[in-house]
């Protein structure tokens, strides 16, 4: 049976050559055409003798499996989202969701680390599918090489990737920060750790194994509630790690010099979004380095409203007199699905055009 070979670190592949009697060095090798170069086929890894590539395309070898591209929809904004299907002879089926989006001078990634997500927050889509399935490193690590290789003729010089899709990073631990540590390796796709974002939804276990880590990138932390009350309602998760527990893990988690954690608060209209809300956001993080990103909701299938354009100026002004650093960060992408899990939630086929 092939080994799967995506996702692998350097000492991993090391082992895999050693296992065929091959030398270690072919292990680099490998790792800089998969990660560097991208190349998904072993005859296009020309850093390599042809019989060696040949050897590991045979049976005995092994194989490259990337997220496959079911669909791609792209958005008036120039984004462009992408379902995958992952899974097939050795793992479970699943879709899921990746997002390109292209800015002056950079590129972001919004990638998944679950084929849904048990965390059941409920102003989430991918809540409703309930937990799929954790993702391998090599099918986290593999959405980003596909959309870099998929727009490679238009690329910025700088990537930023999230891990903001379906699924909570942290409680598929393992894998995603083995994604993580390929992604931020010089030798790997070699990005700056500033511009790589893990976002959770507050798995206070999970911040604190997070912290102990050398290589880790930064930290966004899903808020969405001024109180635990308020929080309890729209995040179930916050009966087990409540504000107290999870902001006292944020004080303790050794921040390096210049930076910052990220509090994302979607701002519901009549729900979260009051000048008392501002307020209690303020006494909130008083004691941390942090900014926070204001989300107004979008309408969509679940039942809320959006802020109106007073409450969200409001709210940031706020925050702002009070020296937190604030933004309003409108969803990209809104014209095809731009909520995580909204996809893969579809059945019926899309009104979109579908670029296959
Ligand atoms: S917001 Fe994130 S953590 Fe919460 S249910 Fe959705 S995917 Fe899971």
């Amino acid at each position: 049976m092939p080994v799967e070979l995506l996702g692998k670190s350097t000492g991993e592949l090391r082992e895999y050559f050693a296992s065929l009697g091959e030398r270690p060095f072919r292990a680099a090798q490998l790792y800089h055409a998969l990660y560097a170069e991208r190349r998904f086929e072993f005859s296009a890894m020309t850093n390599m003798p042809a019989a060696l590539r040949e050897r590991l395309a045979s049976a005995e070898g092994g194989r490259i499996s990337p997220p496959h591209i079911v669909r791609r929809f792209p958005s008036m904004d120039g984004s462009i989202r992408y379902l995958f299907s992952i899974g097939g002879e050795s793992a479970k089926p699943a879709q899921i969701e990746a997002v390109f989006m292209p800015r002056e001078g950079r590129q972001t990634i919004c990638i998944s680390t679950q084929a849904g997500c048990a965390v059941d927050c409920h102003f989430c889509l991918t809540a409703q599918l309930g937990l799929i399935r954790n993702l391998t490193a090599g099918e986290i690590v593999g959405q980003v090489l596909v959309a870099l290789e998929e727009n490679r003729e238009q690329l910025a010089p700088q990537t930023n990737v999230v891990l903001m899709g379906q699924g909570e990073p942290l409680l598929n631990y393992d894998a995603t920060m083995t994604a993580v540590r390929i992604l931020l390796d010089p030798k790997g796709v070699a990005l700056a750790p500033r511009h790589v974002t893990l976002s959770t939804s507050g798995i206070v276990p999970g911040i604190e194994r997070l912290g102990q880590e050398k290589i880790r990138p930064s930290l966004a932390i899903s808020l969405n509630a001024s109180s635990d009350e308020q929080r309890n309602t729209l995040m179930p998760i916050n009966r087990k790690y409540p504000l107290e527990v999870l902001l006292d893990a944020c004080r303790k988690y050794p921040l390096r010099s210049r930076e910052y954690f990220t509090f994302e608060y979607v701002l519901l209209g009549g729900v979260n979004d009051t000048p008392e809300d501002a307020r209690r956001v303020v006494r909130l993080l008083a004691r941390l380095r942090a900014k926070v990103n204001l989300i107004p909701w979008n309408p969509g299938n679940l039942p809320y409203q959006p802020p109106t354009p007073q409450s969200i100026e409001e709210f940031q002004r706020i925050l702002v007199d009070k020296g937190v650093p604030t933004f309003v960060r409108y969803s990209r992408g809104q014209d095809v699905f731009a909520a995580c899990g909204q996809l893969a939630l579809m059945e019926t086929p899309s009104p979109f055009v579908a670029l296959q």
